[in-house]
């Protein structure tokens, strides 16, 4: 698989898989399944794996341009796919002697979904530090944790889950370790019923004394908050921004055709020839949605050759597409009229989904303070 064939995959599984599936899914609050095993088969859910595990080894301006083109079709689906591929980076990126190479080379078979399990109920947003600490005996770890969040809860294989370490000393002297669907204390510990993103699972999950084998320990103890910023960070930051994306863009596609659709046949007009107002709404929606995209690839670039500024885009960029994307539906959701309002169009699912990528962490109030603190030299932590 190269560049393009990664993307024509996205586009024809978008067309064919997701597109036609989204609106009932988000109606249902439905997991799509048949998504992921089609994302599989295509040799897509090891995009970035090395080829040592039979992945594909692309980067991420691919993985940027695959999300995108997911989301435009389903946000959910994409949601899915960038939380998997930040669980896999981190598996990937695991310690010499962690047991992962079963683990990728499923990934790259199509066969094995995975996704981060960070955030908990008692540190809520700050992921970075979570209060649930490992207990270690003679054969591993026993993990005790109120994991608030997780994305395809119950439908992935693994779970890339944060813990403080046995004995880290601060709040941020996390573990992180390589749970499978199945072990006993694992659970799915609610119903998923977002505002938005509704097919994707996103439950709260718990573990009562987990054990996990020393062999999927995947850092070294006290060395999850290093995984956290340097593997997972700008991966999970470039994909919501992407989910953003394609998110804009299918508002603005949609817009585009209710404005030529939707008549005033008492004066023989289309809404996009009848009224200026409208016409300069959807022009601001689509110099937003064109920036967002600029912005992406100036954020592809900053990983693909790093340099002083790039944790600065990291943090940037989530933070303006999470603003861009609401900005850009809430636009959408005006020029439709009362059509978007009653659901006749796609145009409220986008808005729902839209929210989202703000208030996950790091939120767009977080990233504001760490974008500050770095440009005034103060410490983050
Ligand atoms: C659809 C969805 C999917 C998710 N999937 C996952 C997942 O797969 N894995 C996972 O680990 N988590 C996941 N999460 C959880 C997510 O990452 C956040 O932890 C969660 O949304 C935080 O919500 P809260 O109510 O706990 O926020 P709170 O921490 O209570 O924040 C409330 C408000 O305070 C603001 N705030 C908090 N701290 C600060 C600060 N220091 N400075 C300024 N403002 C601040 C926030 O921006 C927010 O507006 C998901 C969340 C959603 C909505």
């Amino acid at each position: 698989m190269n560049h393009d064939t990664a993307i024509s995959s996205a586009r024809e599984i978008a067309d064919r898989v997701l597109a036609p599936a989204a609106r009932q899914n988000d109606k249902e609050g439905r997991f799509s399944s048949e998504a992921v095993a089609a994302l599989g088969r295509d040799g897509l859910l090891g995009l970035m794996l090395p080829a040592a595990v039979g992945g594909s080894a692309l980067g991420p301006r691919t993985f940027a341009a695959v999300v995108a083109t997911l989301a435009e079709a389903d946000s959910s689906v994409a949601m899915v796919y960038l939380m998997h591929a930040s669980a896999a980076a981190t598996i990937a990126a695991a310690r010499p002697g962690a047991t992962v190479a079963p683990t990728l080379e499923a990934i790259s078979a199509g066969r094995h979904l995975s996704t981060l399990a960070f955030s908990e109920a008692g540190s809520r947003s700050h992921f970075w530090a979570p209060v649930s600490r490992a207990r270690r005996n003679a054969a591993g770890v026993h993990l005790t944790a109120k994991k608030s969040w997780v994305t395809s809860a119950g439908h992935a294989q693994s779970y890339v889950v944060s813990s403080l370490a046995p004995e880290g000393a601060g709040p941020t002297d996390s573990t992180l370790y390589l749970v499978p669907l199945g072990v006993r204390g694992l659970s799915v510990a609610g119903p998923w019923d977002g505002l938005g993103m509704r097919a994707n699972a996103s439950a709260p999950m718990t573990l009562v004394d987990c054990e996990v084998a020393p062999d999927h320990q995947l850092t070294e103890d006290g060395a999850g908050f290093q995984a956290m910023l340097q593997v997972v960070l700008p991966l999970f930051n470039l994909g919501t921004s992407a989910v953003a994306l394609g998110i804009c863009r299918a508002a603005v596609a949609a817009t585009v055709t209710h404005l030529k659709t939707a008549r005033f046949e008492h004066l023989g007009q289309s809404l996009g020839e009848g009224l200026p107002t409208l016409r300069a709404q959807l022009a601001t929606m689509q110099i937003e949605t064109d920036g967002l995209a600029a912005r992406v690839d100036d954020f592809v670039d900053h990983l693909e050759r790093p340099r002083d500024t790039t944790m600065l885009r990291v943090l940037e960029s989530k933070a303006a597409a999470g603003d861009i994307a609401i900005g850009v539906t809430s636009t959408a959701m005006r020029v439709c009229g009362g059509a978007a309002f009653s659901k006749h169009l796609n145009v409220e699912r986008l808005f729902r989904d839209a929210h989202a990528g703000a208030v996950m962490a790091p939120t767009g109030d977080v990233l504001r303070e760490f974008i500050a603190k770095a440009v005034l030299g103060i410490p983050l932590f």
